[in-house]
């Protein structure tokens, strides 16, 4: 097989190996059928199993009680920005946005297109580099919608905030199943897969039961949770390879130990790095805040513009690709999601290393 690459996409991002060697071996012949995955009918036995097993790994691998109903739909998160404000805001309701980084601002942009939704806190003023703790929340709000995981910016909540009875809406899109969390406080979790669970293409939301009934009724039929809930993520034709992958990933994060492995896996990625940059903070400028650092995307900068380009060039004749920061922010990223081999992050430290004596 020709050599994998050190792959620190930000996303669509690194896949396990087993999960795409097992596509490659079923890929011409799925479950006996004599047909591709990709060739077979959405509401065939054979692909009725992998749909609900992919759900039922969702539900194991989180520890979801069964009044969370795990749905797919199309459209990516970007779509559930819209979605989420669709079915649960509305004339008299309000919500609450915590603001950090540019993917809570798109989330709370489209809330404002349907109702008056209002902010929480924001981290802005400070260049999104740590995640606010001080909130402001209105205690008849429908719900506080956070995310989780700033992929652009690298900070991450290690705890999530106290919202009393009022439900989180979390877009968890690169961060969901890094490590066991207690889904409880949670109304609704989505996540666009192609960080840490698959391909692009498919996008898991979680609703509790409770929320699902605050929706409103009357919604175009594609839009409405109601739907997805009620016909199983098969009104229409789902995305069935991306479903499947989804399938193959959980599979091997479930085989490795579950999430309570990938946590520990994770922390020892993260731990290494960190460590890289707090052993030489003049050269390698770390952003963000101690107590707000990301385990999934790591961002820091050079002196010079000019090192972070010869940076990146060097490390990507070694292997590694995607360590480009976000065209946005500049400096370099490292995402280091579930399916990123330790070995990736100690030959980038070491890489760091030997560049640092060079320069
Ligand atoms: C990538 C990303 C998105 C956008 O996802 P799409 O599926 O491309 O719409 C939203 N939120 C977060 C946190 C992300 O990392």
């Amino acid at each position: 097989m020709s050599k994998r690459a050190f792959n620190f996409n930000p996303g669509p991002a690194v896949l396990p190996l087993p999960a795409l060697e097992r596509a490659r071996d079923e890929f011409m012949d799925f479950a006996g059928t004599g047909m591709s995955v990709l060739e077979t009918s959405h509401r065939s036995k054979d692909y009725e199993a992998v749909h609900n097993e992919a759900k039922a790994l969702i539900a194991e691998l989180l520890g979801l009680t069964p009044d969370y109903h795990v749905v797919f739909v199309g459209g990516g998160a970007s779509l559930q920005f819209a979605m989420v404000p669709m079915n649960l805001l509305g004339a008299g309701k309000s919500a609450d946005y915590v603001i950090t980084g540019s993917w809570s601002k798109l989330a709370i942009k489209e809330a404002k297109i349907l109702g008056a939704p209002k902010v929480a806190a924001t981290s802005e003023p400070d260049g999104f580099t740590y995640i606010p703790t001080k909130l402001t929340l209105d205690p008849n709000a429908t719900y506080v919608h956070i995310t989780t995981n700033n992929t652009i910016y690298g900070t991450q909540y290690h705890a999530f905030p106290d919202t009393g009875s009022v439900p989180i809406v979390a877009d968890m899109s690169s961060d969901i199943m890094w490590r066991p969390i207690d889904v409880k406080p949670f109304g609704l979790i989505y996540a666009g897969a192609q960080k840490n669970m698959g391909p692009a293409g498919v996008t898991v939301v979680i609703i509790r039961d409770d929320l699902l009934k605050k929706c409103k009724e009357g919604l175009p039929t594609m839009l409405s949770y109601a739907t997805h809930v009620e016909k199983e993520s098969l009104y229409n034709t789902c995305p069935v390879f991306p479903i499947y992958m989804v399938r193959n990933v959980l599979a091997w994060v479930k085989e490795q130990g579950g999430l309570a492995a990938m946590e520990k896996h994770n922390r020892k990625k993260g731990d290494l790095l960190y460590g890289a940059l707090d052993a030489d903070p003049d050269f390698f400028r770390g952003p963000v805040r101690k107590d707000s650092r990301s385990f999934m995307n790591v961002v820091f900068r050079l002196p010079n513009e000019d090192l972070e380009a010869a940076f990146i060039s060097e490390a990507k004749k070694l292997g590694m690709v995607g360590l480009k920061g976000h065209r946005s922010v500049g400096g370099i990223r490292a995402s280091m999601y579930n399916a990123l081999p330790f070995e990736a992050v100690q030959t980038l430290v070491n890489f760091m290393q030997d560049f640092r004596k060079r320069h």
